[in-house]
């Protein structure tokens, strides 16, 4: 016969166990009540649709998208939709933010240049995913917006700098791929000078304030192809004051 405190003694272990765990699920639920929202967000609005890319979707799923969103407008940031993120500018839509990762097919090895920094967030993404990140931003309050934002999610691997993206950063050229969230009348060609051989950049191509395509491009050699993805709206690429006046 087994004696009954042979029996308790595991008894109790398992129950203590269980309400340890339990309370340290509710002290982590209460310590990241955006966590089931970003879940959801990405089972519905971006595995859902035709994102499969796992590097991508775990992304989606770490990145915390309120933190880098004004705090009015935290309370939408797992919708489906753009938010205004101050000066006139937005921040994407989950959805294209993750059509334009997976579209670059971005490594753990790749190096990634960004254009229009704008809240941080799509250099999150990125930087989730690769070993480095740089981004530059034309609005000098947005680019240090982005880059405390990106301090405080605790991202080490990226790198903000205000300045006028169209030359690039041919400092750390040449890119495994490069992203351009602001649509321009043209690919910027010191942009496809700044793309690796066998590289993807993704940009919406067209006029401001009208309906854009988004456009891939791929080199390889002298080869360059461009495909039009998908019919986008973004806010537009725009030049600092000296250049555009020659
Ligand atoms: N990737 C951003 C989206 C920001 S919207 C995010 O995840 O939040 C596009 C941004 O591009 C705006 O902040 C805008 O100021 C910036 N931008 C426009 N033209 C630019 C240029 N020539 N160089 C750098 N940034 C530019």
């Amino acid at each position: 016969m087994i004696h009954p405190k042979l029996v308790l003694i595991p008894f109790l272990g398992a129950a203590i166990m269980a309400a340890l765990i339990l309370a340290g699920s509710a002290a982590f639920a209460q310590a990241d009540p955006t966590e089931t929202a970003r879940q959801e967000m990405v089972r519905t609005q971006i595995a859902g649709r035709d994102i499969h890319d796992p590097l991508v979707l775990a992304a989606m799923r770490n990145t915390k998208r309120h933190l880098f969103v004004p705090e009015a407008q935290q309370r939408h940031a797992y919708e489906d939709r753009p938010l205004a993120i101050g000066h006139g500018q937005t921040i994407s839509q989950p959805y294209i933010v993750a059509l334009m990762t997976e579209l670059v097919r971005p490594r753990a090895d790749a190096r990634v240049l960004e254009i229009g920094s704008g809240s941080g967030y799509q250099a999150a993404v990125l930087a989730e995913i690769v070993a480095q990140v740089y981004t530059i931003e034309i609005i000098p309050p947005l680019a240090k917006w982005a880059a405390e934002r990106l301090e405080l999610a605790g991202y080490t691997n990226v790198s903000v700098q205000h300045g006028d993206g169209y030359y690039g950063w041919e400092e750390h050229a040449p890119f495994d791929a490069i992203v351009v969230t602001a649509a321009a009348p043209h690919i910027p060609p010191p942009l496809i000078a700044q793309l690796k051989d066998g590289g993807r950049m993704i940009i919406p191509v067209g006029s401001p304030f009208r309906t854009q395509q988004l456009v891939l491009v791929e080199k390889e050699g002298d080869h360059i192809t461009t495909r039009n993805m998908l019919p986008v709206r973004f806010v537009p690429f725009t030049r600092a004051v000296e250049q555009t006046e020659h």
